[in-house]
């Protein structure tokens, strides 16, 4: 495995939902607008040269403790 990539952990401001984080050097001018997958709150696209990617991994816990009250 020759993995360059550096993957973070990270976690949602908005819900603490769990994901690897991953930069990836942009190699154009791309405005890169991302939302988190759990809860739609907007998350930053790209930090100087380098694209975010973002890789849920876990949902937050308090999901589970709402399962039996869907509208
Ligand atoms: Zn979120």
């Amino acid at each position: 495995m020759t993995e360059k990539l550096r993957a973070n952990p990270f976690y949602c401001p908005h819900c603490a939902a769990k994901y690897t984080l991953v930069k990836v050097e942009a190699v154009s001018a791309v405005d890169a607008k991302v939302r988190c997958i759990n809860c739609g709150g907007p998350l930053d696209g790209r930090e100087n040269a380098f694209i975010l990617k973002y890789f849920l991994v876990e949902r937050p816990r308090y999901d589970q403790q709402h399962a039996g009250q869907r509208r």
